[in-house]
This record gives structure tokens, sequence and C-alpha cells, in this order.
């Protein structure tokens, strides 16, 4: 497998899906659309922001091993399609956007996979940004920022931390870091 498996991971409000597209919009890359048992929200797209299946569903596919990691988060099911990254693996370096304990799942399945964590400057900087999105009340934001703290404690799992205080230069740091990894690979 000379394609990087590439996964990003990072609190609510980091600014996780503007990176990734920034960097899909380079090229070259392909996004992991992974399956939830969650509700679609307004204007998400099946197929395109998830597959969105029903539990049954989702359970069927776990005993399938139709997954290279799932997890419940929040009380619905997050999981990531096995045949559908592998044949993205065929011809680009894949981006699985995904929450802490599916990575450290990919990582033991996976070793060779690249595990970034994005991350906000501090806990004040990322409250201010889920507060600015005016979408959830402030027990909901606590419930994040408890959740951000979780995260934080497994940064130690991840091969890189990136901080995203300025846009632009977290998205080229982590093209570095990608790049530098290729170079690796490649010596
Ligand atoms: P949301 O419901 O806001 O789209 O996503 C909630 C969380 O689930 C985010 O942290 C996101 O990274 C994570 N997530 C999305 N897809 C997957 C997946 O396939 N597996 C795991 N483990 N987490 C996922």
């Amino acid at each position: 497998m000379s394609n990087q498996l590439i996964v990003l991971s990072g609190p609510s409000g980091v600014g996780k899906g503007t990176i990734v597209n920034r960097l899909l919009q380079k090229g070259g890359y392909a996004l992991s659309v992974s399956c939830t048992t969650r509700d679609m929200r307004v204007g998400e797209e099946e197929g395109k922001s998830y597959f969105f299946i029903s539990k049954e569903k989702f359970e069927s596919l776990i005993k399938e091993n139709g997954f290279l990691e799932y997890s419940n988060h929040f009380g619905n099911y997050y999981g990531t399609p096995a045949a559908f990254v592998k044949d993205k693996l065929k011809t680009h370096d894949v981006i699985l956007e995904i929450e802490v304990d599916g990575a450290l799942q990919i990582k033991k399945a996976y070793p060779q996979a690249l595990l970034i964590m994005i991350l906000p400057p501090d806990e004040n900087a990322l409250r201010a940004r889920l507060k600015g999105r005016g979408t959830e009340s402030d027990e909901r934001i606590e419930e994040r920022i408890k959740r951000y703290n979780y995260e934080l404690s497994k940064k130690g799992f991840y091969d890189f931390a990136v901080i995203n205080g300025d846009l632009d230069k977290a998205v080229a740091e982590i093209e570095n870091i990608i790049n530098s990894k290729k170079e690796l690979k490649h010596d």
C-alpha cells in the first residue's frame, strides 16, 4: 500500500471541515465517507457527508467486518467502510475525519497510518468558536468542551498535533507533515 491513510481528529468547532476541504481542493486526496446512524442535518447529502443507515444495518455490517473501525459517539454509531477506503487507497491518499476512539483503532490495525490531531489554541478559544456558531445551548457546549479534554488526553497516541490558530498556517503544516512522511517512504 503506497498511498497513505491519513487520520485527522479534533474537537467539534476546531475547523476540521474547513481544513479537509482545503486539502481536497489541492487534489491528490480522497475523503473517506463514513456510515452513521445519526439523522441527516440540513445541508448534508447522502453518500457525500455520510452514508446514513439504520442501527440494524450498521450492526449487521459490524458482524460482516464491514468497518475498518467504528465507535459510538454521543449515542450514534459512526464507522469507516472498509471496502470504500481500500478501493480509494489504490489511487489516492485517503483522509479519514474521525474521532479519537476510532483513530486509535486504526493505529492498532494499521500502524503505518498517519494520525494528526487538530487542536484549538486553548479551551477558551474553542468555547468562543462554539458560542460564535450560535447553534448550540450552553449545556451542549460544555459537553463538547468535556469531550475536547478527553480527546486532548489521547494526544500522545497521535503522530502529530497541529494547532489551528491561523487556518493557512495549519493547512500548510499538515501538508508538510504528509509530504515529509511520503519522502521517508520513498527514500
Ligand atoms: P458529526 O455528527 O458532527 O458529523 O460527527 C461527530 C464526530 O464523529 C466527529 O468527531 C467526527 O470526526 C466523528 N466521525 C465521523 N465519522 C466517523 C467514523 O467513521 N468513525 C469514527 N470513529 N468517528 C467518526
